[in-house]
């Protein structure tokens, strides 16, 4: 048998409530309370267990009106029927009553059938109303008020049963780096950013018949609908717009993954992985909002988990192996160091390149283990090259994004280096870019922390990112590597080549030393140097190599040691000589006379290029460089001084002035210069000569 359901009567008065009490004990156990206050300290404790309140209006201490006041104040109340039983036919007690929040009213004397059929309709009526708030609740996201995850795909399953010859859209909607304004801007602001993103998404219902929508992950709402109602660049355009105006703080960049439905009996979450995958394509894309799902995409998810089932069992069989790839001084055309870089060799698939199953790893976290596994084989190696005699040159490893996450990533590294015995200035890091946009803070943090134990970080792929410029203000690296392939392409490369000796003199400024990876050609080689460019690693120096052609490589080779001591060398601007003509600067370049660009401001005098013949006949050492400060080995005060004023000169006349001094090397031995200075133009205080 059920308990009997718990009824509060309420009345100053004893009698009419052992009247009632009998009258009702049958069918609940009755409680009793003698006046508001009373009451409300039995609420207080027991309304979970409550059915219904039966309520006198007049009472002392505290009366049914002021009850009914604090009662329907109270949230945890709402569902608790009051039924008022008075004989107080003033005042229009009723109204009063039923505005209070009592859910029914009867007037004494009243008759006792009438009170029971009463109650039992009130409590039903409760019942089926709390009922219907849990039925919502357990269907709809409390944040946003749109469907949960389960709740849209059965809706989504029901909608496309009910409908088998129609074509359904599934899309995928949500914030690129939601995290990052979560964090930055503190979790309620994300809360009423995710509501506003919500609100969005009913754009696409407008005028359509029938469709679902829900949120599905914290920060991901779909959307499901017929897709000849759906005008989909039109609504994302507007969705666009609505979101650019949100919020002028930070700027908000909506992801749309679109699924068109083949067949509508594929399970809704196959749907939903594949408007993920379309979504996949326009990350980290500016201005690229809609990715579409083509069929490749699924044998790539097969591939996916071929991967992930197969890992484990690779890594215990030793089928990672660690490839090395040369790092070159652009002014000895000496390896420096090098990067190891890992390669499944698949005893079916063959060499399987890192871009194939990094990115999984680092989604299923594998990538901690793998990571470790390169480390350490690289400490290995680097042993066993000391051992042998050979000195080690830096090798560098990646730390992949997800590792950064990882609160023992320090003690960690720092307990293999101290397993091996190894320096840790032997074991760099690379740490990309994106990293730091995931999480800023603790990045900074991670770094400086493993900066003091003595690791040297390289900020890999530089300029990949959205916020480049600002990530070097805030994280203090020790090199900076940026990627030929990061550069724009087009007609002409001479924005690339801007862009790249822009970067290449701020880190300059900043005392930071660059590495220019991804160099394949001669020209680009080339180009490099003539920027002041001074380390270099690409297929055009060497490819990576397996070890054993690494270590005949570095047998006998001395390596430079200086890559952090570089001399600190600035120039700056003017770069529009350069891409006005790209022709130009390829003449420049080949000229058979040493040839340099100088910018003069000042009293000061800085290189801004020079090409092969100079860097030939000078070793590399800029020969009128910083007439004021450096060049004094080579030079005697007497004659940088003669030097500063012909530059003056030609910048007075704006015309051509000629000199001769004599070079002093290092030797001792002296070589007689004679230069021409050409004036070419000037910008305010600074003079192109
Ligand atoms: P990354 O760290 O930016 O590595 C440079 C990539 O550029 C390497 O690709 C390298 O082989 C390639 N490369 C070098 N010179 C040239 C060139 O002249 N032209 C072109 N087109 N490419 C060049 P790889 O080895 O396929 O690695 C791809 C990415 O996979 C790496 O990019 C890195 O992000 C990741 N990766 C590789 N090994 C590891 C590892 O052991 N751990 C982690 N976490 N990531 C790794
Ligand atoms: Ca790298
Ligand atoms: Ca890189």
């Amino acid at each position: 048998m059920l308990p009997k359901k718990k009824i509060l009567v309420v009345d100053d008065n004893a009698f009419n409530r052992i009247m009632i009490s009998k009258l009702l004990s049958d069918t609940y156990e009755v409680l009793e309370a003698g006046n508001g206050k009373e009451a409300l300290q039995t609420l207080e404790k027991r309304h979970s267990e409550l059915a219904c309140i039966i309520l006198d209006l007049i009472m002392p201490v505290m009366d049914g009106y002021e009850f009914l006041r604090i009662y329907s104040g109270t949230e945890k109340f709402q569902n608790l029927p009051v039924l008022v039983l008075t004989s107080d036919k003033k005042n229009n007690g009723e109204a009063m009553c039923l505005e209070l929040g009592a859910w029914d009213f009867i007037h004494k004397p009243f008759d006792s059938n009438t009170l029971k059929l009463r109650l039992k309709n009130i409590i039903s009526r409760s019942l089926l109303n709390s009922f219907e708030q849990l039925q919502y609740m357990s269907a709809h996201d409390a944040l946003t008020g749109l469907y949960n995850r389960p709740k849209f795909f059965s809706e989504t399953r029901l909608m496309l049963d009910s409908y088998p010859e129609e074509q359904f859209m599934f899309i995928r909607f949500d914030i690129e780096r939601f995290r990052l304004i979560n964090a930055l801007f503190g979790e309620e602001e994300g809360n009423n950013l995710l509501k506003f993103v919500a609100q969005t998404i009913r754009l696409f219902a407008e005028g359509i018949p029938i469709c679902t929508y829900g949120r599905i992950e914290p920060d991901v709402v779909c959307f499901c609908g017929p897709k000849r109602f759906i005008d989909i660049e039109k609504t994302v355009k507007r969705v666009v717009k609505l979101l650019s105006g949100y919020n002028h703080n930070y700027y908000i960049e909506p992801t749309f993954g679109v699924y068109i439905v083949k067949n509508n009996s594929t399970s809704v979450e196959s749907m939903y992985e594949r408007a993920s995958m379309a979504a996949s394509k326009c990350k980290n894309k500016y201005m690229t909002y809609i990715g579409y799902y083509d069929e490749s995409m699924g044998e790539a998810l097969l591939n996916e988990q071929r991967i992930i089932n197969e890992m484990q069992g690779a890594l215990d069989s030793g089928q990672f192996v660690v490839y090395f790839q040369p790092k070159y001084a652009l002014r000895s055309n000496t390896p420096i160091g090098a990067e190891a870089l890992v390669r499944w060799k698949h005893p079916e698939r063959g060499i399987i390149p890192p871009d194939q199953f990094i990115p999984v790893f680092e989604t299923n976290g594998f990538i901690g283990k793998l990571d470790y596994y390169i480390w350490e084989q690289v400490c290995i190696l680097l042993r066993k090259w000391t051992d042998a005699g050979i000195i080690p040159m830096p090798i560098s490893v990646n730390v992949s994004r997800a590792n950064m996450y990882n609160p023992h990533l320090v003690d960690t590294l720092t307990e293999l280096l101290d397993k091996y015995g190894l320096p840790p200035k032997l074991l760099n890091l690379e740490i990309t870019e994106s990293s730091y946009m995931d999480n800023p803070h603790q990045m900074k943090k991670t770094i400086s922390e493993l900066q003091r134990r003595g690791f040297v970080i390289l900020m890999d792929d530089f300029g990949s990112g959205y916020s480049s410029l600002n990530t070097l203000k805030d994280i203090d690296v020790d090199i900076l590597k940026i990627d030929m392939k990061f550069l724009p392409t087009g007609e002409s490369d001479s924005r690339s080549e801007r862009i790249l000796s822009s970067v290449i003199r701020l880190a300059d400024r900043l005392n930071l030393p660059v590495i220019v990876e991804g160099v394949e050609t001669l020209e680009q080689k080339e180009f490099l140097q003539s920027i002041g460019c001074d380390y270099a690693q690409g297929y055009f120096f060497a490819r990576p190599m397996p070890v054993d052609e690494f270590e005949k490589l570095i047998s006998g080779q001395s390596f430079e040691q200086q890559m952090l001591e570089k001399p600190s060398k600035k120039a700056f601007v003017l770069d529009s000589i350069w891409s006005a003509n790209p022709h130009a600067e390829q003449i420049f370049i080949n000229i058979i006379q040493p040839i340099a660009v100088y910018e003069f401001s000042h009293g000061i005098c800085e290189t801004l290029r020079f090409n092969k013949a100079f860097i030939e006949l000078f070793g590399f050492e800029p020969a009128i460089e910083n007439v004021g400060r450096i060049a004094s080995r080579h030079v005697s005060d007497e004659d940088r001084k003669k030097l500063r004023d012909s530059f003056e000169q030609a910048v007075e006349r704006k015309s051509e002035v000629e000199l001769e001094y004599p070079w002093l090397f290092e030797n001792g031995s002296v070589m007689w210069v004679r230069v021409k200075l050409q004036y070419v133009c000037s910008d305010n205080e600074s003079h192109v000569l």
